[in-house]
């Protein structure tokens, strides 16, 4: 299997008064390049944490966190931002678009960072906003676009760099139910399109029959991955 996303033995452990509260507690996940995982639990469960750590935002107190056959932890915090950059797209439930910027804009600043070539950027940024049905709203503020609209920028620009995995958190939780809909639709062929590993963590398991996994979060503790359909031979 081609692994896009590796966690081993990840044990993530916060302060707690005199103690240590465990978010994660000796997790493990294997994702391929193409699969789509449902991240169910309750609040407090640590799904946020588990995409922190995946996303080498947080550096777990334990164990291994590989994107890409990277193994992160070996990395400077430099080295870091740069995997972050240009592997793992992130997807959050607020989409924390700059006002002041057009839907074509948010994407090529983002790839401007990494030091690309202006022009190259906004030639992938417009084909991607083509893609996730924005091409005639690039020229539009967050202000100018419904929610819906937004949630469709965020997950456009989380693909300019090229990214082996996409963690998304909650996308849906401001959406109505046709709009949440179309918004894990499009998460679903982009992870087809793009090859990349997606875990979406997700309160409304109506929409885990798109995904190809589901897997539980409870106390820290990850359950076994469970295939949504099996496939049909
Ligand atoms: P979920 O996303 O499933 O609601 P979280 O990953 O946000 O759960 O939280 C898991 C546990 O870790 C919770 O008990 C939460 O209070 C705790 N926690 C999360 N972030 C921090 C932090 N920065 N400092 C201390 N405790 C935290
Ligand atoms: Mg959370």
């Amino acid at each position: 299997m081609n692994t896009a996303l590796n966690l081993v033995n990840v044990t993530l452990e916060y302060p707690d008064g005199d103690s240590t509260l465990k978010a994660l507690d000796n997790v493990n996940l294997k994702l391929a390049a193409g699969e789509f995982l449902s991240l169910v639990g309750p609040s407090g469960s640590g799904k946020s944490s588990l995409l922190a750590v995946a996303a080498t935002l947080v550096r777990p107190t334990a164990g291994l966190v590989v994107i890409g056959g990277i193994d992160a932890g070996g990395l400077s915090e430099a080295e870091r931002t740069s995997l972050r950059r240009d592997r793992i797209g992130i997807i959050f439930q607020q989409p924390n678009l700059l006002p002041s910027l057009t839907a074509l804009e948010q994407l090529v600043i983002r790839d401007h960072l990494r030091g690309k070539p202006a022009r190259e950027a906004t030639h992938r940024a417009a084909a991607l906003l083509d893609l996730v049905g924005l091409g005639p709203a690039a020229g539009k503020r967050p202000h100018q676009l419904s929610g819906g609209q937004r949630q469709r920028v965020n997950i456009a620009r989380a693909l300019m760099g090229d990214p082996a995995v996409l963690l998304v958190d909650e996308p849906t939780a401001a959406l109505d139910h046709d709009r949440s809909e179309a918004i894990v639709r499009l998460l679903r062929q982009v992870t087809d399109e793009f090859g990349v590993a997606t875990v979406m963590v997700t309160h409304d398991t109506g929409f885990v029959p798109l995904t190809d996994t589901v897997a539980g979060m409870r106390d820290g503790l990850l359950s076994a991955l469970q295939p949504v359909s099996p496939a049909l031979a």
